[in-house]
């Protein structure tokens, strides 16, 4: 039997033939069948650029249907496919050429320059170009390829693709995915979330990272549902999609753009059956605002590069803001002390370190070995460094990162929950609390705050608010008032570089 993922596609889009599979704002449409038809002309292009069962195939491109035809096309002929940030500078994409050594490089059109000289040091042998209207250096080698219409035979355990995380805590890692891990999840996913044939995704996420690559793309074509491609998130573009879509894969923010608009009714979202959010956490005011505007709870789910979805709220049944529900069906969850090596759980309730196993779980970090046998235990659990309880309903609430934890004066401090009371605030939009270096304490706990538009607040204000909630080591030592917080494109909060900005004030 081959494993290969492609098999399983490859046979949903075959049955869906005409059956419109990928649609753009600018007008460019595949049907299912064009698209299969597509991913053997690709796939025959990459067999003559030399690439091979097991190679890399690494790519950093501006988001368009093509980009995932290559996609489709790498795991069609065994290749793995290693997606970056289109944000990387010459010099990352060095770091991950080097580390990655792939086969082939497809980078855009304006960048060839600068990535042939980085293929030339790190003795990547092929780059070629794609554009977002069908162009590009690989196109002209797919129109003139020829087709191959096999699937080369993969076995579960081997690698469909290497994903780098985030890059949050640190250097982003290699997370290697297999067509186990990714087939189990879109089938999970499909089934948990009850995608059909007759659903319409509206995608605005970036595709190099797992929510908008393996949870969105995945999940349709696991159903044979259809995508609306829209090249970025765009509030307009995603309003004019609402009459026709049925569902909306998020991150927070937006959520938070979203509500910002007044178009956003019950009317608006009439057609769309669901709205999802992960990558960060959603807060339980975005979650119920977002109710009282449209009639529609948000389902927040959990997981990670390494692990593909852990959690998720159910589609019947309460959707409990602040939590990212229960595990999904194969998934085992447990919390345990992140202090002991034992890795017993803790007591039902407790915080502790989140671990997860099951066939989602990724089968190691790329070149990392030390890492991966710190962090991936023999009995399979993987640690996730994310801090979390399981409530008396079975919920998981996410607490917070491991790496994120405030140590002040030997007590532990949970960011989130300093969060949420300055959030709280009428005057205010939303906080980040973080530990940095303090003669005394260790840590000190320090808030970094934006306010609403308009709105004033001192520091005084704040740590005076705060000192009838929050026992004394909890609260602030110092408050900092800016813009806005520094976020990534899936709009997690870069809390390093804040622990950055401010690691001299205490000294
Ligand atoms: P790095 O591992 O390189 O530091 P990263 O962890 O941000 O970066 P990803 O794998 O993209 O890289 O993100 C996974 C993390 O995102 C999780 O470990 C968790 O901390 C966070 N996350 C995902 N979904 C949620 C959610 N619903 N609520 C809270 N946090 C979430
Ligand atoms: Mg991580």
């Amino acid at each position: 039997m081959n494993h290969n993922l492609f098999e399983t596609f490859a046979a949903k889009m075959q049955d869906r033939g005409t059956a419109n599979f990928i649609t753009t704002p600018e007008g460019a449409e595949y049907s299912y069948a064009d698209a299969l038809a597509k991913t053997e002309r690709i796939a025959g292009a990459l067999k003559g650029l030399g690439v091979n069962p097991g190679d890399r195939v690494a790519v950093q491109v501006d988001k368009s249907p093509e980009a995932i035809l290559l996609y489709l096309a790498t795991l069609r002929v065994g290749g793995v496919y290693l997606p970056l940030n289109t944000g990387y500078t010459a010099d990352e994409i060095g770091y991950f050429l080097g580390d990655a050594e792939p086969a082939l490089f497809v980078c855009m059109p304006a960048s060839l320059e600068s990535a042939k000289a980085i293929a030339a040091k790190t003795q990547c042998p092929q780059v070629e170009t794609l554009g977002t209207k069908d162009d590009g250096s690989l196109m002209d080698a797919v129109a003139k390829a020829q087709a191959f219409t096999g699937i080369e035979p993969r076995d579960e355990d081997d690698l469909a693709a290497i994903l780098y995380t985030s890059g949050t805590t640190g250097r982003s890692k290699g997370a290697m995915l297999t067509h186990k891990n990714l087939r189990s999840n879109s089938k999970s996913l499909a089934e948990a979330w009850r995608f059909t044939e007759k659903d319409r995704l509206i995608h605005a996420l970036p595709i190099f990272h797992t929510h908008g690559l393996f949870v969105a793309c995945n999940v349709i074509l696991t159903a044979g549902a259809s995508l609306y491609f829209m090249s970025k998130f765009d509030v307009d573009t995603i309003i004019a999609a609402m009459a026709e879509g049925t569902s909306l894969m998020g991150v927070p923010t937006f959520y938070t753009r979203l509500l910002q608009d007044d178009r956003l009714t019950p009317e608006l979202t009439a057609n769309m059956r669901l709205f999802t959010s992960g990558s960060a956490p959603l807060t339980a005011e975005t979650h119920q605002q977002f109710e009282q505007r449209t009639g529609h709870a948000i389902l927040e789910r959990y997981g990670m590069t390494e692990t593909n979805m852990n959690t998720s709220n159910p589609y019947d049944g309460d959707r409990i803001a602040g939590t990212v529900g229960m595990p999904l069906p194969g998934v085992e969850i447990r919390i345990t002390d992140p202090e002991k090596d034992t890795h017993a759980p803790l007591p039902q309730g407790e915080i502790g370190m989140l671990e997860v196993r099951g066939p989602n779980v990724f089968k190691g970090y790329w070149r990392m070995p030390e890492k991966t046998k710190a962090e991936l235990l023999e009995d399979g659990f993987f640690v996730t460094g994310d801090l979390a309880l399981i409530d008396e309903r079975g919920y998981v609430q996410i607490v917070g990162r491991d790496k994120d934890l405030v140590i002040s004066g030997g007590f532990n401090v949970y960011p989130k929950e300093v969060e949420q009371i300055i959030d709280a605030l009428p005057e205010v939009s939303e906080s980040a609390v973080i530990g940095v270096p303090h003669p005394d304490f260790g840590e000190g706990v320090t808030a970094v705050v934006v306010l609403l538009p308009g709105q004033k607040l001192s520091e005084a204000d704040v740590i005076k608010s705060l000192s009838g909630h929050l026992a004394k080591y909890k609260q602030p030592k110092r408050v900092f008032f800016v813009d806005a917080l520094p976020r990534n494109t899936m709009g997690k909060v870069q809390k390093k570089q804040l622990r950055d900005e401010y690691k001299d004030i205490y000294s």
